[in-house]
């Protein structure tokens, strides 16, 4: 019966032990939720396998948005697994043509020098999303007792993957610092297109009370720290603007 299996979130690194990873959730059917850097795709895969789940019945791919750590190997394993493609329709350029917005809007100086790296530039295979996401979007028809819910802010068409049991696959709507060398340690990803819209999405999925925030970047942070961090940003963003020093994309 749907809404009754529980679904288990398994952490897929793509780069390091937890540099940057995708997710696999595995209730009556897996869904996979993000695809890596260009060229993970048999890595993806091989994990995914590695946990006993033949890749070839993976019911869904959602990415969680367009940059290009997360839907770089997308098309890829579109194309390996036969799986659609789910991805918000507002990020549709970077799927369409395989690259980020650019430039990227940084939040410190670790976006600063994120920025510079050769490797976030680089073009991926387009993809067209199978199942264009408009909307919140129930996954119980691939086997999934969760859903999709935009969480916009980190780019237009962020999303995030809430559980019936309450995980909360968040993409980089909160990462942990220094891209999870400081493990459990909330802070934002190197760059935001809106960090006030994202602050907002973020604190709307933390009223929702989520048991764990699972991540892009490093591994999973706990609501608690989460929350007490989102207090943080938000009077530094405050500072900001009264500064007139916050910068949101525009286009
Ligand atoms: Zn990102
Ligand atoms: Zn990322």
């Amino acid at each position: 019966m749907p809404g009754t299996t529980r679904t288990q979130v398994v952490p897929i690194p793509v780069l390091g032990r937890h540099a940057v990873n995708a997710h696999l959730l595995l209730g009556r059917r897996p869904v996979l939720v993000d695809s890596g850097i260009p060229g993970s795709g048999r890595r993806v895969l091989d994990r995914i396998a590695a946990h006993g789940v033949d890749p070839a019945e993976l019911a869904l791919i959602v990415i969680t948005h367009g940059h290009i750590d997360h839907f770089g190997s997308a098309a890829e394993i579109h194309r390996l697994t036969g799986a659609p493609v789910a991805a918000h329709v507002a990020d549709l350029g970077p799927y369409r043509s395989g690259r980020a917005r650019e430039p990227y809007l940084p939040n410190g100086p670790m976006g600063r020098l994120m920025a510079r790296r050769r490797e976030l530039h680089v073009r991926a295979q387009p993809f067209e999303p199978g199942l264009p996401v408009t909307g919140e979007t129930d996954l119980a028809d691939f086997g999934l007792d969760a859903r999709i819910v935009p969480t916009p802010g980190h780019t237009a068409g962020s999303v995030s993957v809430l559980t019936g049991d309450g995980e909360l696959v968040a993409g980089d709507l909160i990462a942990n610092s220094f891209m999870g060398l400081l493990p459990g340690r909330p802070a934002n990803p190197p760059f935001h297109d809106d960090a006030r819209q994202n602050l907002a999405s973020l604190r709307r999925m933390l009223a929702l009370s989520p048991t764990r925030l699972h991540v892009g970047h490093g591994p999973a942070l706990a609501p608690e720290r989460v929350r007490r961090w989102a207090e943080r940003e938000d009077a530094r963003l405050t500072r900001l603007e009264r500064s007139g020093r916050l910068r949101t994309r525009t286009d």
